[in-house]
């Protein structure tokens, strides 16, 4: 004999009925022997629910509920049923209809609906459920009759979440099906207790009364049809990349339905564990899927973790004080006080130093709980050995869960690893003796961000998704988005890393996707769909997706997005830049931004604000690290002016080398932005600060090279116009280089503490003599490379290179944040 049961989405429109009724054919024509359980339509049971309220409360628009309520029911016959059944079947309906309006109006003039009453209420929605579809059944030709559980079902009085008497009601079972060989189409969710009172099982106890039928009748297996692919690694509505366990023990059902993995209701599992019926969950919507099969066989070659799960709602209540050190009987007595008031414990956890004893219960009992407890630790808390009750609210709980776990060393550091590396704290943190389940408390707000780290972490180990939040998408960002589109499917499928444009913005809008941006057409939906921009929304929205694997990126030159920096490492959001605002301006901001990421196990990377796409400061850093000395750092480490003083040569002239350059874009619009050297000593600042000096601006010694009359010229026409009456200046000094073998370049350089930014003229065997194009180059000599020191040469400008720079850290933080 096999039990089925259909949750209420399977059964929620008659197509839906259409299409189980073309299961059980298949299994009626096999000649298997079977019963059905049916839940009520989906969503009947949250409207008979509100619509009690609604009439407990004297409002009478608990009419138009209950009308609903019946007409969707009559719909369903007309549609499924042809008029021979229909005639049976509707009057017979329609008399029960009658029966719940009376109900309700006695609800409506008593203003009141005990649980005794909604159970009542409630048992409408299987009744009506299983009467119908039984006899859709016989219509298509299966022999079969509907079965009102509470004829078999035998529980106490506690209405609302009645215990099973089992022994009665197996006997029943037993009884009505030797009398019943048809197919028994039976009501879920509802049973009765002494005296014929209506209880129901619970919500969710639908799967409970297939599993009670199946253990009255050593049913060889129970198949729990359900609307998703049976019970997958994680809430498929919290985890999207969540997939089915294709077979998992009782135990560890039990766990990931205890922990909140709503697939299975509880106690579902103890008949079937008791008389070790395998339980099959399968999905309706797709019959031909194996789903998931539960039973007593672990598979010792699964994942070490079969599941993770998650409660949203929890309080912590955490008793404290000397009191606890030593003196045994404390937790006998603080949880003995919480039982005698029915109150249910989610969790425990003490500490080893026994200073204090945290749980954590529903949020709804958490005042109760708390009362209770300081009345039985009044003396103590009198004498003020024991702290009054702490009580934390807006938490949930995570858990993994995985017989598999107990033989596997790491799992916790994994566990915290994932957690931390996504700023998530742990307020609790408990482990069942039997190393099934691994929990921990964390706040709400953190919960979805927790279960898909972990998520990732424990089975998509072989792949990660990056969630990048973009402010600027000019030169530089729209580049940076074409390498992403362009590389997308490779780092898919070679590095397992999925990267995804979820938040994007300019200076006038932005745009969030939690699903990624369309980067084919981010241009148009920007446009389109984005909204005002405001960076301290974009910032906030950021915040509040409060996604796994978070990088923010600024492609912006902005001292207002810039400012937001120690905001986002503060909410452990790591951090890919090439404007050089934050980390060129005040010390004491660049210490405080490295201090945070670091605290915040973050990453706050900035290479490109030298050398654009060249490795110049993790080089630096590299050399550091390895403990070389560094002595000095030269470099030319601005495009513009590496290109103007490359290309000064005899027969041109320095003002039309510089329209030039200017013509060609290597130079701002203004150039004497570049020539004045303020980029240079942003950049050298940077360097400086990486070798650990506390480099201020002002400590920075700039040759000015334009004569006054360039630097006063009101407009960059004015200012080209007096260039050029310095050009005898510029070709003089040219000149007097070229005489001794010289060649003239713009150097940054460091040397000791000693910062400083000029013309000079550099011999043929100078690394900068050679330079060409815009090249940058960066020479350091340290140490170990005094005789020929270490260069880095190469295109330091241009938005190809930036934007691969960028995307380069977000690699390199991804693959960090595993
Ligand atoms: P039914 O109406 O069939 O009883 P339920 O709504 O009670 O269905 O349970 C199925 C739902 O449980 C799924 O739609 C899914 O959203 C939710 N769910 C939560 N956790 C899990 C999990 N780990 N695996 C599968 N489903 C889960
Ligand atoms: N209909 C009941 C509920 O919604 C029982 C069930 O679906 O299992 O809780
Ligand atoms: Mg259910």
């Amino acid at each position: 004999m096999k039990v089925l049961k259909f949750g209420g989405s399977s059964v929620a429109k008659p197509e839906r009925i259409r299409g189980i009724v073309d299961i059980l054919k298949g299994y009626y024509t096999k000649g298997e022997k079977f019963t059905v359980v049916f839940s009520a339509f989906g969503g009947v049971t949250d409207a008979l629910i509100e619509m009690s309220a609604l009439a407990a409360s004297g409002d009478e628009a608990y009419e138009a509920a209950f009308d609903a309520f019946r007409q969707r029911h009559i719909d369903a016959v007309e549609e499924l049923l042809k008029d021979e059944f229909r005639a049976v079947v509707l009057p017979e309906l329609e008399r029960s209809h009658e029966v719940l309006k009376n109900l309700l109006y006695g609800v409506f003039l008593v203003r009141e609906a005990s649980l005794r009453t909604m159970d009542y209420v409630l048992s409408f929605g299987e009744r009506n459920s299983a009467f119908i579809i039984a006899n859709v059944l016989r219509q298509s030709g299966i022999s079969a009759s509907y079965l009102d559980a509470r004829r078999v079902i035998k529980t106490d009085k506690a209405f609302g979440s009645a215990r099973v008497d089992f022994k009665l009601t197996y006997q029943k079972i037993r009884e009505h099906y030797a009398q019943h060989p048809d197919v028994q189409v039976v009501t879920g969710f509802v049973a009765s207790a002494k005296g014929g009172l209506t209880t129901t099982l619970g919500r969710g106890g639908s799967d409970y009364t297939a599993a009670l039928i199946a253990a009255g009748l050593d049913a060889s297996v129970i198949e729990i049809w359900t609307d998703v692919d049976g019970v997958l690694t994680a809430d498929p509505r919290k985890v999207k990349r969540a997939f089915t366990i294709p077979s998992m023990t009782y135990a560890e059902a039990m766990e990931m339905s205890h922990f909140g993995a709503k697939v299975i209701y509880p106690p579902t599992l103890q008949p079937a564990l008791l008389k070790k019926i395998p339980l099959y969950i399968k999905n309706t919507f797709n019959p031909s899927f194996e789903g998931t099969l539960i039973s007593d066989h672990a598979d010792p070659d699964g994942h070490a973790v079969k599941g993770i799960s998650s409660i949203s709602h929890v309080a912590l209540l955490t008793l404290s004080g000397s009191g606890l050190f030593g003196v045994p009987g404390i937790a006998g007595r603080l949880f003995s006080s919480l039982a005698a008031a029915g109150i249910n414990i989610i969790l425990i956890t003490q500490g080893s130093s026994e200073h204090s004893i945290s749980f954590a219960v529903q949020p709804a009992v958490a005042n109760k709980a708390r009362k209770r407890v300081e009345e039985e630790f009044e003396y103590e808390m009198s004498m003020k050995v024991i702290s009054p009750v702490k009580i934390e609210a807006d938490l949930s709980v995570v858990a993994i869960i995985g017989e598999n776990m107990r033989y596997q060393p790491g799992i916790s550091g994994r566990l915290f690893q994932a957690l931390g590396h996504n700023g998530i704290n742990a307020v609790a943190i408990a482990q069942g003796s039997s190393e099934l389940n691994v929990s921990v408390v964390i706040n709400r707000t953190d919960e979805a961000k927790a279960l898909n780290a972990l998520h990732e972490s424990f089975f998509l180990s072989d792949t990660k998704e990056l969630h990048l939040f973009m402010i600027g998408v000019g030169l530089i960002g729209s580049t940076l988005i074409e390498q992403i589109k362009n590389q997308g499917a490779y780092l898919k499928e070679k590095r397992g890393l999925e990267v995804r444009i979820v938040g994007m913005a300019n200076s006038r809008q932005m745009l969030f996707q939690e699903e990624g941006i369309d980067l084919d057409n981010w241009k148009a939906a920007l446009q389109e769909k984005g909204m005002d921009m405001d960076p301290a929304i974009f910032i906030g929205k950021m915040k509040e997706l409060n996604l796994s694997n978070t990088i923010f990126i600024d492609n912006t030159a902005s001292a207002k997005v810039a400012g937001f920096y120690e905001d986002i490492l503060n909410s452990s959001i790591s951090i890919s830049t090439p404007n050089k605002i934050a980390v060129s301006s005040g010390f004491a901001q660049y210490q405080r931004l490295k201090a945070i990421a670091a605290r915040r196990g973050v990453q706050f990377m900035y290479e490109t604000n030298v050398g654009a796409g060249l490795p110049v400061i993790s080089t630096l850093n590299d050399l550091i690290i390895s403990g070389d000395q560094i002595l000095k750092i030269e470099g030319v480490v601005s495009g513009s002016l590496s290109f103007i003083f490359n290309n000064f040569k005899a027969g041109t002239s320095f003002s039309e080398i510089v329209k030039q350059a200017q013509e060609l874009g290597y130079t701002e619009p203004d150039p004497r932005v570049d020539l004045n050297g303020l980029d240079v000593q942003r950049k050298l600042i940077i360097l400086a600060r990486e070798t650990g000096l506390p480099l201020e601006a002002e400590d920075v010694e700039i040759e000015n090279i334009l004569p006054t009359a360039c630097r006063e010229a009101d407009t960059v026409e004015t200012f080209f116009g007096a260039l050029a009456n310095s050009d005898p200046h510029f070709e003089q000094l040219r000149a007097e280089a070229e005489a001794e073998g010289k060649a003239l370049r713009m150097i940054a350089k460091l040397e000791g503490a000693k910062a400083t930014i000029g013309l000079e003229a550099v011999d043929s065997d100078h690394p900068f003599y050679n330079l060409s194009g815009s090249d940058n180059m960066i020479v350091f000599t340290t140490e170990r490379y005094k005789d020929r020191p270490l260069v880095v040469r190469g295109p330091g400008a241009g938005a190809a290179v930036t934007a691969a720079g960028v995307f380069a850290e977000i690699i390199t933080i991804g693959n960090y944040l595993s």
